[in-house]
């Protein structure tokens, strides 16, 4: 066992169980107090301490305890708050283990009472990050892929590498650390993007991009925001994630990479 790693949302704590090869696991729920426990069977800990308690307190679940059981089995224990639903998964490639925890239902009594310190008192141990976050700003398209073009032969390409260009300007100006994941009209595939944004430790990865309509609906103004979520996309969001990806489906097991990505997220 190699990392625990954790991650929380409004409705649910993902904690996952970095596995140096495959191996059964086994869990179970205790009461007074409310504890959740994963058993890893033929697991030895190969921690490093700050991993082995990790305090999360966002309302779901306060602490995470990982240690050596027994000879064969390592135990990680999650401490909650209130008796809650879960759910754990296998992942493969590279092996882990994988436990949702849900947000319980809000109940009559004032939440500030029962709420813990909020998460910026306490942060989330993000072994990564250090000193300033960095911004990876991808310009959508370019090269041998455009894009959407414009009535006018305007390319997606050009105006999403203008708007790159002049949001890094801003954030450079506030100090920030960016890199682009191009500079030019050059064509980078989907998979190179993801890699140079995980090469550089991207704290957020923006990609940028100028969408079109499917029906030609010249009424269409404004701006459309997606953020990664596990949960479910409209059928329009999956639309334009369709349009979008295209230029990987040369390459489909960049698909599989990216839904493994998505669902480790
Ligand atoms: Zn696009």
């Amino acid at each position: 066992m190699l990392k625990v790693r954790s991650y929380s949302d409004s409705d649910k704590t993902r904690v996952v169980i970095d596995l140096s090869e495959k191996t059964e696991f086994k869990a179970n729920k205790l009461t007074n107090p409310d504890k959740i426990f994963i058993d890893i069977i033929g697991s030895i800990l190969k921690l490093e301490d700050t991993f082995k308690e990790i305090e999360i307190n966002d309302g779901i679940l306060k602490t995470v305890r990982t240690a050596q059981f027994n000879e064969e089995i390592t135990r990680v224990v999650f401490d909650l708050y209130q008796e809650v639903k879960y759910n754990i998964f296998s992942l493969t490639d590279p092996d882990r283990v994988v436990i949702d925890i849900f947000r319980p239902e809000k109940k009559s009594e004032p939440l500030l009472e029962t709420l813990p310190p909020k998460p910026e008192e306490k942060p989330v141990p993000e072994p990564k990050v250090t000193g300033k976050r960095v911004v990876i700003i991808d310009p959508g398209h370019g090269g041998s892929d455009p894009g959407a073009i414009g009535p006018t032969g305007l390319k997606e390409s050009e105006v999403t590498l203008k708007v790159a260009l002049h949001l890094e300007e801003l954030l450079k100006k506030a100090g920030i650390p960016t890199y682009l994941t191009r500079y030019k009209n050059d064509f980078i595939s989907l998979e190179d993007r993801v890699n140079f944004a995980n090469q550089k430790n991207g704290f957020i990865f923006v990609s940028i991009h100028a969408n079109s309509t499917l029906n030609n609906r010249p009424t269409a103004i404004g701006t459309e925001t997606f953020v990664l979520s596990s949960k479910y996309i409209g059928a329009s969001a999956k639309d334009v994630a369709d349009r979008e990806n295209r230029a990987s489906r040369a390459h489909p097991e960049v698909d599989a990479d990216l839904a493994s990505i998505i669902g480790d997220l």
